[in-house]
């Protein structure tokens, strides 16, 4: 939702590749033999679709009371967080001018913070990659005392 409000910004010609900062991010998934190199709005496209369809997949997300999680439940839901992290690594690399001018600042930084708490309460792997992942969270622990 945060990213449509920027979508017209990150376009193929100004973001050719999914990247924060020096982070590159490539992407994979069933249909690539191995991580290939896209823009940042196809990387997003890749990630909501790839995540609708985990969502959507009962032996990933059961919905029966009876039903299991599969064993890999939490590298899958890690992998989602990882990639949906790496959007906001990228928002905040590319597009927090943007966001500042849209006077959407605010709202984006609320938005990470409280998913950066379920990523903390959980435990769950957001990024193995410290210098992407240390920018957002080092500037929001300057401002949330209760992040450091
Ligand atoms: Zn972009």
């Amino acid at each position: 939702m945060l990213y449509g409000t920027i979508s017209e910004y990150c376009t193929n010609a100004s973001c050719p590749q999914m990247a924060a900062g020096d982070c590159r991010y490539l992407w994979a998934d069933k249909k690539t033999t191995k991580p290939v190199e896209c823009s940042a709005p196809e990387y997003v496209d890749n990630l909501m679709g790839w995540v609708e369809s985990q969502l959507n997949d009962e032996t990933v997300f059961p919905i029966k009371f009876d039903s299991s999680y599969p064993k890999k439940f939490k590298e899958i839901c890690s992998t989602i967080y990882k990639r949906f992290f790496r959007v906001y690594a990228h928002i905040y690399h590319a597009h927090f001018k943007q966001i500042q001018t849209l006077g959407a600042d605010a709202h984006l930084n609320t938005c990470f913070k409280h998913f950066m708490y379920f990523v903390l309460e959980f435990k769950v792997r957001a990024n193995t990659h410290r210098t992407a992942a240390s920018f957002p969270l080092a500037w929001l622990t300057l401002r949330c005392p209760c992040l450091a």
